[in-house]
């Protein structure tokens, strides 16, 4: 599979796949991971928050 997350790719994508951070605030970090929210509201979220809590993700503010 080709790989998504790097390279080329990236350029194909609104912001070349970069932007805010909704659960960090980090700007300019790549978003390439997606985090549900409760409601069932899909986040581009970063790599450091790939991981991150259910709670963390839930008040993050879009
Ligand atoms: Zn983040």
């Amino acid at each position: 599979m080709a790989k998504t997350k790097r390279g080329r790719a990236l350029w194909n994508m609104p912001s070349r796949g970069r932007g805010t951070c909704p659960v960090c605030s980090t700007s300019r970090i790549k978003l390439l991971y997606v985090a549900n929210k409760s409601d069932g509201t899909a986040l581009k979220v970063c790599k450091r928050c790939q991981n991150a809590d259910q709670s963390r993700v839930d008040a993050a503010v879009v």
